[in-house]
This record gives structure tokens, sequence and C-alpha cells, in this order.
């Protein structure tokens, strides 16, 4: 799950960012009304849910969501706002926004509000993937391999999670990095072979098949068994 965080005021942005990292989130973040709409424009599929201030800079969340909505009727926006008058809020709620949050709010709430979001938008076939018999339960972030329960940290199920949306494709490190972690994140390790290898070591039993692959001068790939 990637998030996009449309906000200009950095210190609610570095709490965002921090905060959902540490829930398993994938964030990028815009600064201005303007560098939103053309990740929205460029990027579109690669967000799940997007965090809009309304009072940004270049361009207003309003009319962020008003071109978003012109193009994608389906991709939840969640409105955050300092302005505590109803009629912005009703105005975002009728330009199509999922919910708002007003400011100042607890991470706890937002939490809530983007799960809630992501719950009632998402079909209902989507709360599970399954590929062969690895199972990914995507609200509980619990796997289970045949029979086996197995417990992920947030960056571990994200990596699930991003394998199991594409079984069989060949991801690359770098698009490993730019999915799991973020834009621009540059570790300067190894630190996507290091969490494989944990992930590896969780799905993998002495009595079942091996399911990542490494392929070689390429990357990962998910087998379907
Ligand atoms: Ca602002």
């Amino acid at each position: 799950m990637r998030i996009l965080i449309a906000e200009d005021d950095p210190a609610i942005v570095s709490f965002l960012v921090k905060g959902l990292r540490a829930e398993g989130y994938a964030t990028a973040v815009a600064a201005t009304g303007a560098e939103a709409h053309q990740l929205l424009s460029s990027s579109l599929e690669s967000f799940d849910l997007v965090l809009l201030d309304l009072g940004l800079p270049a361009m207003t969340g309003v009319e962020v969501l008003t071109q978003l909505r012109q193009r994608d009727a389906a991709l939840p926006v969640i409105v955050l706002t300092a302005r505590a008058e109803v009629s912005d809020k009703v105005r975002g709620l009728e330009l199509g926004a999922n919910d708002y949050v007003t400011k100042p709010f607890s991470f706890a709430e937002l939490l809530a509000r983007i799960r809630a979001t992501l719950r009632s938008t998402s079909q209902p076939t989507t709360n599970e993937l399954v590929v062969g018999d690895l199972r990914l339960d995507l609200f509980t972030k619990v796997a289970w391999r045949g029979e086996r329960r197995i417990d992920l940290a947030p960056r571990e199920w994200a990596l699930l999670e991003l394998f199991m949306r594409h079984p069989t494709h060949v991801l690359s490190r770098t698009r490993i990095l730019n999915e799991v972690w973020e834009y621009g994140f540059d570790p300067g390790n190894n630190i996507v072979d290091v969490y494989v290898s944990y992930l590896r070591k969780k799905i993998n039993f002495d009595d079942t098949t091996p399911l990542i692959l490494t392929v070689r001068g390429a990357g990962y790939r998910l087998v379907a068994h």
C-alpha cells in the first residue's frame, strides 16, 4: 500500500511519513498542489490513497481533487484541513473526498480513518491475496502458508504483499526499493536482499517448496505452486 501525502507543512509531513512507515505503508510526498497534481497525473496507479491538505501552495487541494476526480473516481482521498468551517469539509466531500480529518489530529485517529477508507473502497476479494498455498490477509497483516500462521514485521508484509500482487513477475531490486521503501530512499546497502532473506526464512519450511526465487542479474520472482 502506497500513500501520497500532499502537505506543505514539513512538521506534519515528517510526523505522517514516520507514522505511516512504522505501520508498513510506503509513502510519497508532494509539498505543493502542483507537485501532487503532477504525481497523480504521471503515476496514478502507484498510489492506493491520498492524504490531501486543502491549503497547498501552487495549486489548492480543492483544485488537485477536482482534477483528480475528472480522471479517476476510485482513488481514495482523505482531506486534511486546518479550516474548521463546515463549508470546506462539505465542499471537499462534494468534490469526491472519501473522508476528512481536521487538524490538529492524532495519528491514531488518522490511521483509523485510513483503514476504514481503504476497507470501504476495496473490493471484498482484495481483503486476501492468495498465491498457491500462501495467503495474506491484508487487514490483519497475517500470512498463512497452508495451515501455518506466519507473523510478519511491517516491512516484511509490505514486501510479501508486493510479491503476491505480482506473482511470477520478476521484480527488480530498484522496483522493490521504490515500492516497499520510498521514492529516492538510498539505504546504501543491500537492504532488499536482507529483507528477502528474512521473508524466505518465514515463509519457507523444511517440507515446503521455496517460493521466492533469485533471478540472477534481474531481481526476485515469487513462484506459484
Ligand atoms: Ca497547508
